[in-house]
């Protein structure tokens, strides 16, 4: 694999490397106070980086930037990439996230096990840490429990242009805060009646300053300490501690967390201080989300789209869940590749749909072997074929790879061409089968179009054509009568007919529920009103034989149609059903 292309994050890390930032840095394979890790060895890994999901959703194309990030840093710099469940809200995780999260990054060939240390950590085993942290502050004059309502407190915060005001709370002695934080954790009150707060600044421009809540009371049991405790720490307290306990170097996040940065670092540089945390402290880099032209990237979406069926579940391989990429036949090199395009920079922007499939296209045109597949069945007839005798045909199985070899296709009197490969009157410039024109069947012969069956209604039910028998492919005949039309087949007698989903994209404009040019002023759009009514189209095809034993997940190019892959649910053993991933090309608006 090539090494991903150089982004501003590469920078920090290789001029942290040469100026041996994290060299004197211990490891001690668990999280510890400062003193912990001064008696463990130094950390071999050079840096540290973490994927940190909550595990309360599916993972999408969105978190693969993150995770493809972060794990190739630690790959390309001698580090470590840990899997970091950031699981502190006790109400909205679910196992089944868990797992689902797993598989995607191991599906992304992501792997938290690296030089015999498995880097996979849930953060609601820091809790106890993160309390003792919580009451160093306190101690040292650095929090106060604060008994406002959370209207006064809404109230007190202040605005963008407006200072906040002090808590009458906040002159509480240290010994008053711990007393009331302990009756806290011992469960003496219920939810909302007091809250911890960090010391900071209401005057501050920066309202993430002006004494940030850290730790509320929440009588709700969690799934992995279950009613262990009642209070929970806020995201924002929580997660700086977490990487610091992980012994994290470059903390890498998306570009809405920038104005939490200056908490992030205060946080951190306070427990340090108290000899709590080891230095140097991990940092914080901020880097643009991705957003992709027709698709949602937004949790609260996805969760819509599949709670009211407008899909049908999480890996709908309409979705840009990577559950759903993965059913419908994407490839993790395919997203390796697009991310390594897109780049890593801190401006938004708004990446092309084209570009994701393009770089799919790319990879699969190298890595797909090629097999035939009649899309649009119609029969021919090759009158001078005898009746009941078939010939083998030799196809390549990859024209890039030669050592990739050939295979057979039964080839007879009966053939399942493409409909749109016949026109009884062709317009200018067709070169396929119209009546009196020559074509090449591809790997087999060239035939001469002598008419066509029609039903009752004129629709054409048949095409009738000859062989000219010296002319099969391969054979030095082949070259001795010049067409300008090729076109594709498979045996009437041995053809698999299979369910084939022909995907398009889920949404029809580029930007799902945006305004657009000419909208009145009132007018509030909703992203569902813009679904593409005809994203999944429903076939039967006319399959080369062999396909019939496609494993689920292999992935073909269908030659001139596109890279499709045998869905993994629905599959039978000798009976796949296939999906489109993409097609050869780009024929969208065409
Ligand atoms: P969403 O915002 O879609 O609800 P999230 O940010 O809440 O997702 P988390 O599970 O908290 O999801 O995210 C895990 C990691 O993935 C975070 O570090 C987050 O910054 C990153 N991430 C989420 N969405 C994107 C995106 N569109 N592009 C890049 N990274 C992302
Ligand atoms: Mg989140
Ligand atoms: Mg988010």
């Amino acid at each position: 694999t090539p090494a991903p292309a150089a982004n501003f994050i590469k920078n920090i890390v290789e001029a942290d490397l040469a100026a041996g930032k994290h060299a004197q840095r211990h490891w001690a394979g668990h999280p510890g106070t400062a003193a912990d890790h001064a008696a463990a060895p130094l950390d071999a890994a050079k840096i540290r980086t973490r994927f940190p999901p909550e595990p309360n959703g599916y993972l999408h194309f969105g978190h693969a930037k993150s995770i493809l990030l972060n794990f190739g840093l630690a790959q390309a710099y001698g580090g470590r990439c840990h899997l970091r469940f950031d699981d502190t809200n006790p109400e909205k995780e679910e196992q089944e996230y868990v797992d689902s999260i797993i598989d995607a990054v191991k599906w992304l060939g992501c792997s938290w096990e690296q030089a015999g240390e498995t880097n996979l950590y849930q953060a609601s085993n820091y809790f106890d840490w993160m309390a003792q942290f919580a009451e160093y502050l306190i101690s040292a004059g650095h929090a106060y429990v604060d008994s406002q309502s959370a209207d006064e407190m809404r109230a007190n915060r202040g605005t963008l242009t407006q200072p906040g005001k002090d808590s009458p709370f906040r002159t509480r002695s240290a010994a008053e805060s711990m007393d009331l934080f302990k009756r806290m954790q011992a469960g003496e009150f219920p939810d909302g009646a007091h809250i911890l707060r960090a010391k900071i600044d209401m005057a501050s421009p920066n309202i993430n300053l002006r004494d940030p809540a850290i730790y509320r009371i929440r009588h709700a049991t969690h799934h992995n300490t279950g009613d262990k405790w009642c209070v929970y720490p806020m995201y924002t307290f929580a997660h700086p501690i977490e990487d610091a306990l992980e012994n994290i170097t470059h903390s890498i996040c998306t570009l809405e967390f920038e104005d939490q940065r200056p908490f992030y670092d205060w946080l951190l540089e306070r427990l340090a201080e108290g000899g709590l945390l080891q230095r140097p402290l991990p940092q914080q880099i901020e880097f643009s989300r991705l957003n992709l032209t027709y698709v949602v990237l937004s949790k609260r979406k996805l969760i819509q789209l599949v709670d009211e069926k407008h899909v049908e579940g999480w890996d709908d391989p309409r979705l840009p869940t990577l559950v759903g990429a993965r059913r419908r036949g994407y490839s993790a090199d395919g997203f390796r590749l697009f991310m390594d395009r897109v780049g890593v920079t801190k401006n938004d922007s708004l990446i092309d749909y084209v570009l994701f499939e393009d770089a799919m296209r790319e990879v699969m045109n190298e890595s797909d072997q090629r097999r035939v597949a009649v899309l649009d069945p119609l029969k021919l007839i090759i009158d001078n074929y005898p009746e009941s005798q078939f010939e083998d045909c030799a196809v390549t199985n990859h024209p890039l790879h030669p050592e990739l070899g050939t295979r057979t296709m039964p080839f007879g009197r009966e053939l399942w061409i493409e409909a749109e490969d016949f026109q009884e009157v062709p317009e200018k410039g067709f070169r396929r089968l119209f009546p009196g024109n020559k074509a090449r069947l591809k790997y087999g012969y060239i035939v001469e179009c002598t008419g066509c069956d029609k039903d009752e209604n004129g629709k054409v039910v048949a095409v009738h054509c000859t062989y000219l028998p010296d002319t099969k492919s391969g054979t030095p005949g082949a070259d001795s009568v010049k067409v300008k039309g090729n076109l594709h087949w498979v045996s009437v007698a041995h053809a698999y007919p299979a369910e084939v989903r022909l995907y398009d994209r889920l949404f029809s404009v580029p930007a799902p529920g945006a305004r657009r040019e000419g909208d009145a002023p009132e007018l509030e759009r909703n992203f569902l009103d813009d679904l593409n009514p005809a994203s999944k189209t429903l076939i039967t095809a006319q399959l080369e034989p062999s396909l019939k034993d496609a494993l689920p997940e292999q992935r073909f190019q269908f030659e001139r149609h596109g890279y499709f892959a045998a869905d993994r649910v629905d599959s039978k053993a000798g009976a796949p059903v296939f999906n489109r991933a993409v097609t050869l090309k780009d024929s969208w608006g065409k």
